[in-house]
C-alpha cells in the first residue's frame, strides 16, 4: 500500500470541541488531564481516542510529556475507520 504523506499535528485546546471536528487530519486535543489523546486518523479523518499516559502501563500509550510536539509509544493503528497505521513522534504522524 502507497504510504501517506506525514501529518504535524495540530493541537487545539480542550474547550473548542467543535474545532476538532471541523478541523483537518491530524487535528488533536488532550483530555481528562493528559490521560487521553482524541485526534481526527491522519488516513481519514475520524475521530478516535486513545488513553495515555506517562508511565505507560501497557493497556495505554507512553506518553513522553511534550505537550507540543508529542511522542507516543507504541504505534497507533486505526482498526476503526480506514486501518491507517503509522506513529506518532515528535508531533508527526507517519507511517
Ligand atoms: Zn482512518
Amino acid at each position: 500500500m502507497e504510504k501517506r504523506k506525514p501529518i504535524k499535528i495540530k493541537l487545539i485546546s480542550a474547550t473548542t470541541h467543535s474545532e476538532l471536528f471541523s478541523g483537518e487530519n491530524g487535528t488533536a486535543m488532550f483530555l481528562n488531564e493528559f490521560k487521553r489523546l482524541l485526534f481526527k486518523c491522519p488516513g481519514c479523518g475520524e475521530v478516535a481516542s486513545i488513553p495515555i499516559s506517562m508511565e505507560g502501563s501497557g493497556k495505554d500509550w507512553k506518553w513522553d510529556g511534550n505537550k507540543e510536539s508529542p511522542t507516543l509509544n507504541p504505534s497507533i493503528h486505526s482498526v476503526g475507520c480506514c486501518g491507517w497505521h503509522g506513529w506518532l513522534r515528535g508531533g508527526i504522524f507517519s507511517e
